[in-house]
């Protein structure tokens, strides 16, 4: 599968620039830099500037116009924390701008093997004297500070004078756009300047931020070559009232010159460093004196073990892969891996929505880890378990008396959510961190960490639906809140909601259950979680007695109580410019409909097969096929999968073609704005749980593999309880090899096989049920 993807033009186009931005951003879970151009873009052009650290933020006021009890008045917001991407050069004066040359051509090139992206440009100066640009960026992977600009130039025919100017600035703002309520809608100024100070290598600037009181340093250093000889004469100048440094070179040059400028800048952050200032000099001076191209052959590596594990290919479907692998490749560069972030929405690509983390990290992304990378998804989870405590307190912002109630939208824990019935009326986020936490455990085996940090989740989120939820008529209902559909909000009995509460206190006794055995551990965790024989039977009887909505006459499942009064929304006839609705029509008009932005009951019956028959899950699937307008990006995945479980296959493919190419080819229009990480972790659940049909369970692996009319095979590589398997379906055959590590248990279409050393290889023929 080729790791590489291309795009070329001629001229600057602002439209595709934008787009450009987010698609060849670099990225390694801690730092983000938008793909913009170092010489900068014409000033009417609307740029996204952007460099990023995960969950470093600010707090931002989020007045709310009438003060209501205990809603959020403020808002974490990711921070651009610094500029250090400029690089001006001039040639006899005049500035290389390929806005300046409209014939100019360019390549641009992200290279999912090597991990970096590349800009080449043909340009001509006014004189019509050529040069050659070629600027290639790295997010290192093997020291996450280091981001990197190899920014190399030839001169064709031009002979005179070059200056070049290589600026860093500490003091940036972030993008906003009054008229989306997807971004930030004000401009605040976040940052002032702490420090400023000469290193052993370059220049460090330390910023801090105004409300949240943390610092931020970024290092930076320069070296210059002409023809490999290193250039020494540089002049350093420092701008104390926009805090920026620049450095400058002047010298002259002749055809066939080659310039390399190789601008190392290190971040640091005062969230993980006690003394980020010295850690950022210390980290400059350790890869300057290694050298770019030791970073680059450790990134190769990285990648090489990664793609290891992440091995996809579809055979007889050529684009394909492209996205596929672009979409595993974007989830690598958006985790955060240390305990301290998690995955934003847009990753670290753009300030869609602020940088805040949502459910789709634990129900869309934390699968595609635990099924490739289970040491990242841990540390996904790790991450929840951290803010915790939060989440108790917001609970009890909230009134509840007991538990834990994660925020729908943050950067800490913090709830950051200003419009409370589509955004912390979400109650079901606590069910969906519930159910990673099982999922990894189900795919990794991995009981110490249930332990430790797994159950104690478990036990919060459940000792919340018990006090949220209540006995009518002998059923435990759950009222008043939002399920994963944005167009239908406060309602009573969300089915997905019910569904996940009771899936989730199902595991909580059993993992109870489970630790019982190993008594002093359990004896411990009852004395530190003040666990009573109460709270334990009150869970026994609230997810026997868990309410699920069923309607007799349609034979489906409402997605909640009210859900099947409302009248149809007239998708037909609505105008295709009044999509997404959520721009054009008031919430509470959208609220009286039966329309859907997203999959939610759908999604439900794909994670809890137990909870319904076949025949309602296909008579569900076709009703909300009709009422959904997929307006959000976590909605076709779901579907193509479900139509996978029920044998629509050509729905199946249909649905994952428009998840897989989703930000390759813009089709929500707000790529610009950052990818859709999401959605990327969705397209390989469509391929993996969708045609693959697999369901990893605590002892086995279950495989229901179907595939495509248009394919003629596919195969992908998991990983289950630490060993490495690789599924490879044929249009007859299903094959399933033990790369790496145990025997592992398998069940295909209900047939059982044990992989262990000896029978390395399983085959079968296989028919789609
Ligand atoms: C979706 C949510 C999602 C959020 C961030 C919204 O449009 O409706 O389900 O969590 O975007 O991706």
């Amino acid at each position: 599968m080729s790791k590489i993807y291309q795009v070329t033009g001629i001229g600057l186009n602002e439209k595709s620039l934008q787009l450009q931005e987010t698609i060849f951003h670099n990225a390694n879970g801690y730092i983000g830099v938008r793909g913009t151009l170092e010489e900068g873009v014409p000033a009417d052009f609307d740029t996204m500037r952007g460099m990023y650290i995960n969950g470093f933020y600010d707090i931002a006021p989020m007045k709310q116009a009438e003060k209501l009890c205990n809603l959020v008045e403020d808002k974490e917001s990711m921070l651009n924390v610094a500029d250090t991407q400029t690089i001006e050069v001039s040639f006899d004066g005049q500035k290389f701008s390929m806005a300046d040359d409209a014939d100019c051509r360019y390549v641009r090139t992200l290279d999912m093997e090597k991990g970096i992206t590349r800009r080449e440009v043909d340009w001509s100066n006014k004189e019509g004297k050529q040069l050659h640009f070629n600027i290639t960026r790295m997010a290192s992977f093997e020291e996450r500070s280091l981001f990197t600009i190899d920014y190399c130039f030839q001169s064709i025919d031009f002979s005179g004078t070059v200056e070049i100017h290589s600026r860093h600035l500490g003091l940036v703002r972030n993008y906003f756009n009054p008229n989306d309520p997807r971004l930030a809608g004000e401009s605040h100024n976040h940052l002032k300047k702490e420090d400023v100070h000469i290193c052993e290598s370059g220049a460090c600037l330390v910023s801090s931020t105004i409300e949240s009181h943390l610092k931020v340093a970024s290092a930076v250093a320069n070296i210059v070559t002409v023809n490999q000889k290193r250039q020494p004469s540089e002049v350093v100048t420092y701008d104390e009232t926009a805090h920026a440094m620049d450095v400058s070179y002047r010298f002259d040059i002749r055809p066939g010159d080659e310039v390399r400028i190789i601008k190392y800048s290190i971040f640091t952050d005062s969230i993980r460093e006690e003394d980020c200032r010295n850690v950022a000099d210390e980290k400059l001076s350790k890869v300057v004196g290694q050298g770019i191209a030791s970073y680059y052959k450790k990134q190769q590596e990285y990648l090489k073990e990664f793609w290891n594990n992440s091995s996809m290919e579809i055979v007889g479907d050529g684009d394909l892969n492209e996205s596929l692998c672009f979409n595993m490749y974007q989830l690598l560069q958006s985790a955060g891996y240390d305990g301290y972030s998690s995955i934003a929405a847009k990753g670290l690509s753009g300030e869609g929505y602020e940088g805040h983390y949502f459910w789709d990290t634990e129900m869309f992304m934390v699968p595609y880890f635990a099924m490739t990378n289970p040491a990242i998804a841990r540390k996904l989870l790790e991450y929840r378990y951290k803010t915790l405590g939060k989440a108790k307190e917001n609970a009890a912002l909230l009134g509840h008396k007991k538990g834990a109630l994660y925020p729908w939208r943050t950067i800490t824990g913090r709830e950051c959510s200003g419009y409370y019935p589509s955004g912390t009326a979400q109650y079901h986020i606590d069910g969906d961190i519930a159910y990673a936490v099982i999922l990894y455990y189900k795919t990794s085996g991995d009981w110490e960490f249930i332990k430790e940090m797994g159950l104690k989740i478990l036990l919060e989120t459940n000792r919340l639906w018990l006090d949220v939820g209540n006995y009518y008529k002998d059923r435990f209902v759950i009222n008043c809140v939002t399920g994963p559909d944005e167009y239908t909000c406060i309602v009573n009995n969300n089915y997905y909601t019910n569904a996940s509460a009771k899936y989730s206190m199902q595991w909580c006794l059993k993992f109870i259950q489970r630790l019982a055995e190993e008594k002093d551990a359990y004896q411990q965790f009852v004395k530190e979680n003040d666990l009573t024989e109460e709270e334990i039977q009150a869970m026994k009887e609230a997810e026997e007695k868990m309410y699920l909505p069923y309607d007799e006459t349609l034979g489906i499942n409402p997605q909640d109580d009210s859900f099947l009064q409302k009248p149809i929304w007239d998708l037909e006839h609505t105008p295709q410019e009044e999509f997404p609705l959520l721009l054009h029509y008031h919430p509470l008009h959208l609220y009286r409909y039966q329309v859907c932005k997203q999959a939610d009951t759908v999604l439900a019956h794909y994670l809890f097969p137990d909870y319904q028959d076949k025949e309602t899950e296909e008579n569900s699937f076709r009703y909300y096929e009709k009422i959904t307008t997929h307006d959000s990006s976590l909605s076709t995945c779901v579907f193509s999968i479900m139509a996978s479980r029920l044998g629509l296959k050509d729905k199946a493919y249909y649905y994952f073609g428009d998840s897989a190419k989703m930000d390759l080819l813009n089709t929500h229009k707000n790529s610009k704005d950052g990818i859709h990480a999401a959605n990327m972790g969705g397209s390989y659940m469509a391929i993996v749980n969708g045609f693959a049909g697999l369901r990893a369970e605590e002892e086995t692996l279950f495989l229901a593999p179907s595939i495509p009319e248009k394919w003629q095979g596919y195969h992908f590589r998991v990983r289950y309880h630490g060993s490495l398997l690789e599924i490879c379906v044929n249009k007859e055959t299903c094959s399933v090899e033990l790369l790496e590590g145990e025997a592992v248990s398998l069940c295909i279409y209900g047939q059982e096989y044990t992989m262990d050393a000896g029978s390395r290889k399983a085959e079968l023929s296989y028919q789609e049920n």
